[in-house]
């Protein structure tokens, strides 16, 4: 066995996170003695938490809601896929010095690409402008897509617009959240990516998007993964279209996070099996 090392997952709630059962079987599988443990962390103990994590040698963390932005002023360093989304999902802890990535927007892409092929030059309507959204929009438009955001507070979509206009010299589309223009958008795009967290758990019959505004060749990627079958993907169904959900992204992301970690390669197919028993949807 070789060196212990802990990892930790910080947010406010952590429980039922799929994050440690996907983790410590990817470590078991590579033969890591590492182990991977999630802490509630409330916002008032951030700080403590981040210069505990650095005294104790802690050797990475995931944070989750709410301090993805909060804990970008307590690290030594952001890697370019933080410094661009505005938020940090991965901390890497080099000699004690904390660096922070995002691997939100990386992981959705791998995603949607194994699925359906590069998003160069195709048109996507992104639902949602927080922090999962921005970090998409990002890796989306990096990789040629053509972007539309529609938001519901349409000036958090204006702020990202105006960010990514000046970070990478891309003009967007912006839209509001308004049934007659969301269909509009839909009719005129391949794919519809949700990004809110509208149709999650407890709220599981809501949907910012019905089948009578789908088409059946629009390809619908729900990100919210509880529960994995949301109301949209039902709605997608009923119109015909192909459905992705969240659970690649979710899969993706902490791959690409133990992939910082160690400089090896994650084991998708452990990791993804061990988060859907986890979620109590067992492959086969
Ligand atoms: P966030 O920063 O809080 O952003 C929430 C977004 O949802 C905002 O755009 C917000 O609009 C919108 N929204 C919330 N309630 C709404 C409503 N009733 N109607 C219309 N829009 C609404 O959250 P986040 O971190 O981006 O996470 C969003 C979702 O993605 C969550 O469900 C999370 O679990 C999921 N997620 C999945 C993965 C994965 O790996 N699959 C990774 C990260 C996140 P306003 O700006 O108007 O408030």
């Amino acid at each position: 066995m070789g060196e212990l090392k802990v990892f930790m997952l910080i947010g406010d709630p952590v429980e039922g996170s799929l994050s440690p059962a996907m983790m410590n079987a990817a470590f078991r599988a590579l033969k890591l003695n590492y182990i991977y443990v999630a802490v509630r962390v409330p916002q008032k103990l951030l700080e403590s938490a981040i210069t505990g994590a650095r005294k104790i040698g802690i050797a990475g963390l995931n944070v989750t809601i709410p301090h993805k932005i909060a804990v970008m002023k307590f690290l030594d360093g952001l890697d370019e896929s933080a410094s661009l989304a505005g938020a940090v999902n991965t901390i890497k802890n080099s000699r004690g010095k904390l660096l922070g990535f995002n691997t939100d927007g990386e992981g959705a892409l791998r995603n949607l690409e194994e699925r359906i092929g590069r998003v160069r030059g195709r048109k996507v309507l992104l639902l949602g402008a927080g922090g999962a959204a921005r970090a998409i929009a990002f890796s989306l438009l990096c990789a040629g897509a053509e972007l539309t955001i529609a938001n519901r507070t349409l000036a958090r979509a204006e702020e990202l617009a105006a960010l990514i206009e000046k970070k990478l010299g891309k003009k967007l589309k912006i839209i509001s959240m308004d049934p007659n223009k969301l269909k509009k958008a839909i009719a005129d795009a391949e794919v519809l990516i949700n990004a809110t967290s509208v149709g999650m758990r407890p709220k599981v019959n809501e949907t910012l998007v019905t089948a009578d505004m789908m088409h059946r060749n629009l390809i619908v990627y729900d990100i919210v993964y509880k529960p994995l079958r949301t109301r949209l993907l039902r709605e997608a169904g009923k119109a015909g279209a192909m459905t992705i959900d969240g659970l690649g992204m979710l899969v993706r992301q902490g791959a690409l996070a133990l992939e910082i970690w160690t400089g090896r390669r994650a084991p998708i197919k452990v990791m993804e099996a061990a988060a859907r028993r986890e979620i109590g949807d067992v492959i086969g």
